[in-house]
């Protein structure tokens, strides 16, 4: 098992430290935890697909503690990259830059761009800040499963595997970044809680709504069918619905309301129905869809059956993950 360090100065520098020999810890984030190596040491970043079994078409995202390192790894002339960093940096938003050399291939599956987050989560800025390295670092968990939001999920997919995860307790968002490709037109590759609404509000331009490049390599034949659409998935099988489920009291199914459904009585609500949020709030709803999806694939339910969100705003990412997580290979 991984020992978890805390956010004292002693374990700070002591994953700092390990970091920059070139070895991997976990780190929270706002988002998702995340799997960190010195993004500009191959041997680290090569040890993080392996830990996760990622393939290696799969580019990282390399994280950094500020604006200013972003223009080591990358081009930030294109006057979006400014206007995108002041709105939401540090925060949960990915640029695609072009990539500068000194990234390695490795990082970015052979791309001439690179995807760059400053995190706001205050742990992983002091990481960033004592190592003084650029970080790649993809979701703490096994490719195609549930993206980890606490270290005991970290310790619960990867404990066996790592040296360290630092806990910087329960992850905000809830959810992955939002990955924009930066340009004149510009395409959001992946939506977040920084929802596509507030980028167009941002940038005054139309953000477009892109395939992200694993997609594209599905679409190409270049992965095998569905390997992407399948992604966020527990084992148990999980299927959406709209309005009203068709099998509400089927036993082993679990029954999740994006709301708390009214009670017909005390306690009677059955043993398998749950709920996101009281009140449908989204922000509430991306935190804990993760951690649900993990948590029910551990009751033993033959089918887990989850209302979808309303699509816009935040609800466009929570349906998103959900989608993935319900498609069959
Ligand atoms: P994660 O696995 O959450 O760390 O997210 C990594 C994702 O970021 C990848 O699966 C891609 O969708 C996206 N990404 C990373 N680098 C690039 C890039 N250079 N161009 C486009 N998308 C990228
Ligand atoms: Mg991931």
């Amino acid at each position: 098992m991984a020992e978890i360090l805390t956010d004292s100065d002693a374990d700070l520098d002591l994953a700092a430290g390990t970091l920059r020999a070139g070895a991997l810890v976990a780190i929270p984030t706002e988002t998702v935890y995340g799997l960190a190596a010195n993004a500009f040491c191959e041997a680290a970043v090569r040890q993080i697909f392996a830990v996760k079994s990622r393939p290696f078409i799969d580019p990282l995202i390399v994280h950094v503690h500020s604006l200013e390192q972003a223009g080591t790894l990358a081009d930030i002339s294109h006057p979006f990259v400014k206007r995108l960093a002041e709105a939401f940096w540090p925060g949960p938003l990915t640029l695609v830059l072009p990539k500068k050399k000194i990234v390695p291939d490795l990082v970015t599956a052979g791309h001439p761009t690179v995807a760059i987050r400053m995190p706001a989560h205050p742990v992983a800025r002091k990481i960033l800040q004592r190592a003084d390295l650029p970080l790649a670092a993809p979701s703490a968990n096994q490719f195609g499963y549930v993206s980890p939001t606490t270290a005991q999920h970290v310790q619960d997919s990867l404990g066996d595997r790592l040296r360290y995860i630092v806990d910087g307790g329960r992850c905000d968002c809830g959810v992955e970044s939002a990955i924009v490709l930066v340009g004149d037109n510009p395409v959001l590759l992946r939506p977040g809680v920084i929802s596509r609404e507030r980028l167009e509000a941002c940038l005054g331009v139309p953000v477009a709504l892109g395939k992200g490049l694993m997609e594209t390599a599905a679409d190409k034949g270049m992965l095998a069918p569905g390997l992407l659409k399948k992604h966020y998935s527990p084992r148990t099988r999980v299927e959406l619905f709209e309005g009203v489920p068709a099998e509400e009291n089927a036993a082993g199914t679990a029954v999740v309301w994006q709301r708390r459904p009214a009670d017909p009585g005390a306690g009677t609500l059955s043993k398998n129905v749950f709920w996101l949020s009281e009140d449908g709030d989204q922000t509430t709803v991306a935190r804990n869809i993760f951690e649900f999806l993990r948590r029910l694939d551990g009751m033993g339910f033959s089918k887990i059956y989850i209302e979808r969100s309303p699509d816009g705003g935040i609800g466009t990412a929570v349906n998103d993950r959900l989608s993935r997580a319900a498609a069959k290979l």
